[in-house]
């Protein structure tokens, strides 16, 4: 399918789709649009950034005007970013629809008036809606379709008990639609379980990072990183995602950043919801350069231009550091990821390595780094000692 023309959209989604300048479909959203549109269960596996929430999106809206008026559907996402993040993409498409953004942190009140409206999609975290389908504020009766974004991050987040309860309070026959970058077999078996002959839609292999994004690694020591974040920091001018591994990291990192001079948000979960959306706005706005985030904001961050991803600690789990850099190189730009691992974190690397099917350059770190943490940025020739595959230490050669 090359063009959108070829789905036969209503005439409202293809002036939408015009007005965004959506030109053709992704490969994922190509792949998926028939099969959705023919009522079948899909679980989708694509990279990030690829266009996955119009590739549900967008046949979600098209089959919802063609049921039974009562009909809804229901999108399930694991953070409050993602949920924003999708009903904001949803409402942009197309303004009239009706839409309730069920989400923890946020009024419940306000969320109770616009379920009892009847909104034709609900897109939810599950905690809140599972509070609200308690208090018999909604029901899932009219569900036709249901959708799991993100799944594999949902199971991992131990929200399965609750995602079984949402599941059994939909009707029987339902449409079930499950997206996700990776794919570990133990939650594929765990979906399928709820869905009807699901077909497999892989656009590019689980777990494979953009091309778009360059990547590279330092090792340091944990003393030192500070001054190499200093130094890197000085040699781009563009947005910068920094993630840590606990929130307190990402708050005492943010000060950290700020006493260099840089203007810098921090999101994580000690952050009311009114303080992650300030963050995140003020980041996309360009009125913070960087924002320090946990792995909470590796799923909901679309930012266009991130120019630069830092790992300033390495993620506790591979696949979530295919979502970090995936949160650079966006829409066909190019973008590069940086990442720091201590000496005795060679195990670590190795798992990364394995998840993405690549080997990670490993860059000497620089022997001329800021003595302070505090001293104004400054900018630096960027040559840096690369290690060959040869003259990679010992330590970091990958095991065969
Ligand atoms: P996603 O993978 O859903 O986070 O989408 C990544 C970005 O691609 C978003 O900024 C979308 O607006 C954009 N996008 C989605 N579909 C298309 C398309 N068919 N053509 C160009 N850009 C798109």
């Amino acid at each position: 399918m090359k063009s959108f023309k070829d789905l036969s959209l209503s005439k409202q989604l293809n002036q939408a789709i015009d007005e965004l300048g959506f030109t053709s479909p992704t490969p994922i959203q190509s792949e998926v649009y028939p099969i959705i549109l023919s009522g079948k269960d899909v679980v989708g596996i694509a990279q990030t950034g690829t266009g996955k929430t119009l590739a549900f999106g967008i046949p979600l809206i098209q089959r919802l005007e063609a049921l039974p008026p009562e009909t809804q559907g229901l999108i399930l996402l694991p953070t409050r970013e993602l949920a924003e993040q999708v009903s904001v993409s949803l409402k942009k498409l197309l303004p009239s629809l009706t839409l309730a953004l069920v989400i923890g942190g946020a009024s419940a009140r306000h969320q109770t008036a616009i379920l009892r409206r009847h909104p034709k999609i609900i897109i939810a975290t599950p905690g809140r809606l599972i509070d609200l389908m308690q208090s018999g504020i909604v029901t899932l009766q009219n569900i036709a379709i249901l959708i799991l974004d993100e799944a594999d991050r949902m199971f991992d987040m131990g929200f399965a008990p609750q995602i079984n309860k949402i599941i059994v309070a939909t009707p029987a026959k339902k449409q079930v639609l499950l997206f996700s970058a990776t794919m570990p077999p133990e939650i594929a078996r765990l979906a399928t379980k709820y869905m009807q002959l699901p077909l497999r839609v892989e656009v590019a292999p689980a777990g494979t990072t953009s091309e778009l994004v360059e990547q590279e690694i330092f090792v340091v020591s944990q003393k030192t990183r500070p001054q190499l974040l200093e130094k890197i920091l000085g040699e781009y001018c563009g947005t910068v995602l920094i993630f840590t591994r606990t929130k307190h990291g990402a708050r005492k990192l943010a000060i950290i950043i700020r006493n260099m001079g840089y203007t810098a948000a921090e999101i994580h979960s000690n952050r009311s919801l009114g303080q992650r959306r300030n963050a995140l706005a003020g980041f996309k706005s360009g009125k913070y350069r960087i924002l320090v985030a946990t792995d909470i904001a590796a799923r909901g961050i679309d930012v266009i231009g991130i120019e630069l991803v830092i790992n300033y600690d390495l993620p506790e789990n591979p696949d979530d550091y295919i979502h970090r850099i995936g949160r650079t190189g966006r829409a066909n730009r190019v973008g590069k990821a940086i990442s720091m691992a201590t000496p005795n974190q060679a195990k670590k690397i190795n798992a990364i390595e394995r998840a993405i099917r690549t080997r990670l350059p490993i860059t000497k770190t620089p022997t001329d780094l800021p003595s302070s943490r505090t001293a104004p940025p400054r900018l630096f020739s960027t040559n840096r000692t690369r290690y060959s595959s040869q003259n990679r230490p010992q330590k970091f050669r990958r095991k065969n």
